[in-house]
């Protein structure tokens, strides 16, 4: 069992001219709180420090670093409110939203920071728009209508009966509304129990996405339909910009977007319907971005790929359950006994300890289902290992509504392509 938490925002067009005065209001009194705020940092340094760890010498911070600690105290945040207030036609809670937002956004910022992804400057807002909180929110779920306070008395009605989504977010609870100069946009938020049934923990290569799951075995999921798409449009994006054709340029760049969209959405329909109540394991993103910082300009094709497989999580995210793992380390550890190679050379992996040999690609694959199964406190079992063995080898290619599938197979997952007629997703499921 495993809750399964889904948000879906819609944008609901609005031309009340009172949503306009107000955003400028709160973009102004956020910019001040962020300065107020900015102004009261307490900074402090932190030194490099050297630690031993397992005999080895390792720098903990590797250079000195001024931490920013935001002022949080009741007092100052009393005061920041009372300042604020002193200039506010709207509802008192606005200046409430008005706090909640700026510390967001410093939070942000200071982790950012830390990181050493942001620079010490203060953040300022751009985007025009103004973040509601519940308190200024009546929903009314019968009639299908939010009432936004404006001002004590005055509210701004929002209605989504009439609308398309209506059927879709039936029964699901609305989250904090975003008000934008034309338009509100409304977060629906649901939560449901799933019974799970299986695990798949998937790798991102640049012409596959290659899955594993203890129940199935491998799954390949062709990507070559995309990246030759993505090829395509590239070659004549390039020819229109070194042509100076803008229209033309403009309209590759939607098409690439279209149907890479197009793409994804079947991707991520086809595999939840081949696997349902599955909970999908994807490396974690962010965590990779910091181990290979000084790797990330690659050539053009990579970057694609990895655009591709975030929206291709995100999609599948809002689908199923996902679980996210670090990527530390899944194409270079031997599965079996643990060893880290550290070289990551040919096609085929070779444990430089016992001897383990697998296709590489696979290997990421099996390594994040059993950080997934370690992270859940399952022993280092050999399990995965039989299921390599002897499970069917599968692939996904998602043309027209339905996925098809190649031939599965029952076959040592080491030899070579499968091969095979296509069958669709029914036929497979009958096997
Ligand atoms: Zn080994």
């Amino acid at each position: 069992m495993k809750t399964f938490k889904q948000v879906r925002t819609y944008s609901i067009p609005s031309s009340d001219p009172r949503i306009s005065e107000l955003v400028t209001w709160y973009l102004g009194t956020l910019q001040r709180a962020i300065n107020i705020i900015w102004e009261n940092i307490e900074w402090s340094y932190r030194f490099p420090r050297i630690e031993r760890r397992k005999s080895k010498q390792i720098v903990i911070i590797p250079y000195k670093l001024k931490v920013p600690e935001l002022p949080k105290d009741k007092s100052f945040k009393k005061k920041l409110r009372d300042v604020l207030l002193l200039d506010c036609p709207y509802a008192k809670h606005w200046v409430d939203a008005v706090i909640k937002t700026a510390y967001s956004i410093m939070e942000s910022w200071r982790k950012r920071y830390l990181k050493g992804r942001a620079r010490k400057v203060k953040p300022k807002v751009r985007r025009r728009f103004a973040r509601c909180k519940i308190t200024l929110m009546r929903v009314d779920y019968g009639e299908k209508r939010v009432r936004i306070t404006v001002k004590p008395g005055e509210y701004i009605k929002v209605s989504w009966s009439r609308r398309w989504l209506a059927r879709r977010v039936e029964g699901w609870w609305v989250g904090e509304v975003v008000l934008k100069d034309d338009r509100v946009l409304i977060p629906f938020k649901s939560t449901r129990i799933v019974e799970v049934r299986g695990v798949v923990a998937w790798d991102s290569n640049e012409l596959s996405l290659d899955g594993f799951s203890p129940r199935i075995g491998f799954i390949r999921v062709d990507l070559r339909p995309l990246q030759s798409m993505k090829i395509t449009c590239e070659k004549k994006k390039r020819i229109a910009h070194s042509k100076g054709l803008n229209d033309i340029y403009e309209k590759y760049v939607a098409r690439e977007r279209n149907r890479e969209g197009d793409f994804v959405n079947k991707l991520a329909s086809g595999l939840t319907r081949l696997l349902p109540n599955t909970i999908h394991v994807f490396e974690d993103l962010e965590k990779e971005d910091l181990v290979c910082r000084k790797k990330t300009s690659r050539n053009r094709r990579k970057r694609n790929v990895r655009t591709s497989w975030i929206s291709i999580q995100k999609k599948i995210s809002e689908k199923a359950v996902v679980v996210r793992v670090s990527s530390k380390n899944t194409s270079r550890t031997c599965p079996r006994c643990g060893c880290v190679a550290k070289t990551r050379v040919g096609r085929v992996y070779k444990c430089p300890k016992c001897g383990f040999e697998l296709d590489r690609q696979k290997l990421a694959s099996i390594n994040i289902y059993l950080k997934y199964s370690k992270m859940r406190g399952f022993p280092h079992s050999n399990d995965p290992e039989k299921a390599m063995k002897a499970e069917l080898w599968v692939g996904v290619t998602p043309s027209g509504w339905s996925p098809v599938t190649w031939i599965p197979m029952k076959r040592d997952p080491e030899g070579g392509e499968a091969k095979g007629r296509g069958l669709n997703s029914k036929q497979y499921q009958a096997l």
